[in-house]
C-alpha cells in the first residue's frame, strides 16, 4: 500500500473554504414554525411540500442506497447525475493549468470534457488491442501532478471489464484517486469494487441511477468513497442539488428491486442473442465482448450502415471514428421487439 495522503491532493483553495450553510443545514431538527428560509410559507401550486427546500443531504435516501448497497451511508454522495460527481472531483482535486488526469481511450466522453472545461490537462493512454490498460504505457505517462486515474469498468463503448488484477495495481501505487465508473456493472460478470473501498482510501467508485434502474431522466448519480472524500464532495457541490421530486421517487423507485432485476436479466439475455445473431451476418468482422447493456459492432463500411439503419428508423452510435473503433457502431440493447426489428433491417441490407 502506497502513502495515501488525502490533504496533499485538495487543491489549497477547497482545503481552506467555508462552506455555504443553508438554514436546513444549520437546523436539522423538527419545529413546527420553519422561517427561517425565505420559502412561501403558504404553500406550492403542487401537493407536497414543494415549497420546502430539499435535504441538502438527502439522508432518507442514502439510507435507501446504503441498505441496498451494502454500504453505510456516510460513505454515499449523490449527484445530480454521474457527471456531477466526476465534474466534482476535478474540481477539488485539480488545480487548472497545472495538475493532470489520466484516461483509457476509447473511453466515456465525460472525463475529457470535465477536464476541458476546468482547465487541466488529460493524459491519454490508449486501451490496448485486447481493450485491456497498457500498464507500461501508464507507468510511463503518471507523474507527480497526475490526480485522477479514470477507469471505466465495463468500458463504454468497448463493453469488456476491466481486469480487476490491473485496477487494483492502481490502487496499490497511483498516490492520487483511482476513479472506477461502473455505470454498467448491474449487467457484467465481474462484481463490484464496493467491497473494497474499506481497503483502498484512494477508491472512487461512480454508479448511477441511469442504465439498469431505468431512471435517466431523474439525474441520479452516486458517488462511494472514504468519508473525507465524500464529505469534500459535499462541501464543495451546490447546496440542494438533488431536487425534492427526485429525491422521493429514487426512493420510491429503490423498493422496486425486482423489476430492475428481471429487466437486467432479459437484457443479459437478449445481448448474447443479439451477439450470436450478428456474427452471422456477412458484412459483420467482430462483435465484441460486452459486460454491458450494448454492443460494439465491427463491420465493413460502418458509416453507410448507420444511414441505412437511420433511414429505416432505428438510430445506433457510430464510434468508427474513435481509436480502437474502425468501422465500429455501439448498439443499444433493447427491448426483444426492437432487436429483431435491428436483426430484420441488417438482413435486408445483406441482402
Ligand atoms: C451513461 C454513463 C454514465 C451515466 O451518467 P449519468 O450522468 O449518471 O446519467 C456514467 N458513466 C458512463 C461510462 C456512462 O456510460
Amino acid at each position: 500500500m502506497n502513502e495515501f495522503n488525502l490533504d496533499r491532493l485538495v487543491r489549497e483553495n477547497i482545503r481552506r473554504m467555508t462552506p455555504y450553510s443553508s438554514a436546513r443545514h444549520e437546523f436539522t431538527g423538527m419545529a413546527s414554525v420553519y422561517l427561517d428560509a425565505n420559502e412561501n410559507a403558504f404553500g406550492s401550486p403542487l401537493p407536497d411540500n414543494y415549497n420546502r427546500y430539499p435535504d441538502p443531504l438527502q439522508h432518507n435516501l442514502k439510507e435507501k442506497i446504503s441498505a441496498v448497497k451494502g454500504i453505510p451511508a456516510q460513505h454515499i454522495f449523490l449527484g445530480n447525475g454521474s457527471d456531477e460527481a466526476i465534474d466534482l472531483l476535478f474540481r477539488i482535486f485539480c488545480e487548472p493549468g497545472k495538475d493532470n488526469v489520466i484516461i483509457f481511450p476509447p473511453t466515456y466522453g465525460m472525463y475529457e470534457v470535465c477536464a476541458e472545461v476546468n482547465n487541466v490537462s488529460v493524459k491519454k493512454v490508449p486501451l490496448t488491442p485486447a481493450f485491456q490498460i497498457d500498464l507500461e504505457a501508464l507507468e510511463a505517462a503518471v507523474d507527480e501532478n497526475s490526480k485522477l486515474i479514470f477507469v471505466c469498468s465495463p468500458n463504454n463503448p468497448t463493453g469488456n471489464s476491466i481486469h480487476r488484477p490491473d485496477i487494483e495495481l492502481l490502487l496499490n501505487n497511483f498516490e492520487g484517486l483511482v476513479v472506477v465508473d461502473e455505470a454498467y456493472i448491474n449487467y457484467a460478470r465481474q462484481k463490484t469494487m464496493i467491497p473494497e473501498l474499506t481497503e483502498y482510501p484512494n477508491l472512487v467508485i461512480l454508479q448511477t441511477l441511469s442504465k439498469a434502474w431505468g431512471l435517466a431522466g431523474l439525474r441520479l448519480g452516486m458517488a462511494f468513497a472514504s468519508n473525507p472524500v465524500t464529505e469534500l464532495m459535499n462541501r464543495v457541490k451546490y447546496p440542494y442539488n438533488i431536487n425534492t421530486a427526485t429525491q422521493r421517487l429514487a426512493e420510491e423507485a429503490l423498493t422496486r428491486i425486482s423489476s430492475v432485476n428481471n429487466w437486467t436479466q432479459t437484457t443479459v439475455r437478449e445481448r448474447e442473442e443479439l451477439a450470436a445473431a450478428l456474427v452471422s451476418l456477412p458484412f459483420i468482422t467482430t462483435v465484441y465482448p460486452s459486460d454491458a447493456n450494448f454492443l460494439l459492432v465491427k463491420m465493413v463500411n460502418a458509416r453507410t450502415i448507420y444511414a441505412y439503419l437511420a433511414e429505416a428508423g432505428i438510430i445506433v452510435r457510430d464510434r468508427s471514428t474513435v481509436i480502437l473503433c474502425d468501422d465500429c457502431l455501439r448498439i443499444t440493447i433493447g427491448t426483444p421487439d426492437e432487436n429483431r426489428q435491428l436483426l430484420e433491417a441488417l438482413k435486408k441490407y445483406s441482402a
